[in-house]
């Protein structure tokens, strides 16, 4: 009789065992492997953002944020070293200057002129922080907020410069951004301190409901004639660019051809933008891994014998 117990016992305690093994199981088998929205970009959608840490990669994760992270090195040395870049910069707004100043002198409508800027790495350099993600395990929008808060992002070279000229000539600045709302003491504090222009709450329209920019345009539309935008993203442009693979992203730029260095005003960013969610097809969820593949896929390689 006490031996039938005890063998009852036994089984009951194997078949709780089993149970608790499957279930930790299922368990590691439904953990996402790695970041479900890690590296998606400050100038990314609304979709895109996850602020929690909870995607740290796992200890097993082969390929992981790190060393994705590591791919970062050339477009953010380029970007903080070399004098090409700054270069550029200077050649964007001297080139803003020149539209501003031909409106000026060939259009003498009533209506007030208004030339809208994008921030991040169109008048603020955050390269810091992206510098930061390389030989780290995390990824945007971690830590995102506290360097934005920071307030010490440096202007683009020439920046200052022409957005002063805009108002000293009648125009008014408007820094259309996709920083969330929360961000506006930080980002004021930067520009501020920097010697931008117009740095009021009117004049900087960040993200609230959606990161199409559209209607803030529209906003700015309302009692201005929009001169030029300047930005680093198509998407600071028109929404047209907006959600479109590589392919449809090359045909609505040749599709807006005339506008660039007339209405639209690029700067150079290496480091992320829309064109990096073009090549995962949006899809910022996908692992560590797949995205470098998706970064090695499109390359037109020629390969030496
Ligand atoms: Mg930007």
């Amino acid at each position: 009789m006490k031996r039938f117990k005890l063998r009852r016992y036994l089984a009951y305690l194997l078949i709780v065992l089993l149970i608790f093994s499957i279930s930790v199981g299922c368990t590691e088998e439904d953990t996402p492997e790695d970041t479900t929205e890690n590296g998606a970009n400050p100038d990314g959608a609304d979709e895109n953002d996850n602020e929690t840490d909870e995607n740290k990669p796992e200890d097993n994760d082969e390929y992981s944020i790190k060393d994705l992270n590591e791919q970062l090195v050339m477009a953010t040395t380029w970007y903080q070293n070399s004098a090409e870049m700054r270069a550029l910069s200077y050649q964007a707004f001297n080139l803003a200057k020149m539209v501003y100043d031909m409106d000026l002198n060939n259009n003498d409508s009533d209506e007030k002129r208004a030339v809208i800027v994008d921030v991040d790495e169109t008048v603020l350099d955050n390269s810091p922080y992206e510098a930061g993600l390389i030989g780290s395990d995390y990824a945007y929008p971690t830590g995102w907020d506290d360097w934005i808060n920071s307030a010490e992002g440096t202007a683009l070279p020439g920046s200052i410069e022409f957005l002063n000229y805009v108002v000293e000539n009648g125009g008014d600045v408007f820094y259309v951004s996709n920083r969330k709302i929360h961000l506006l003491e930080g980002t004021m504090e930067n520009l501020e301190k920097l010697g931008f222009p117009q740095v009021k709450e009117e004049n900087i329209l960040l993200r609230e409901e959606t990161s199409d920019k559209g209607p803030r345009r529209e906003i700015v539309d309302e009692n201005h004639r929009i001169v030029l935008l300047m930005g680093d993203n198509l998407n600071d442009f028109d929404s047209a660019f907006g959600d479109k693979n590589i392919e449809d992203r090359f045909e609505v730029t040749d599709t807006n051809k005339d506008k660039f260095g007339t209405k639209f005003i690029v700067l150079p960013n290496p480091m992320y933008g829309e064109w990096e969610g073009a090549l995962y097809d949006y899809e910022w969820g996908i692992s560590n891994e797949e995205k470098s593949q998706k970064r090695k896929a499109p390359l037109n390689t020629w390969i030496v014998e």
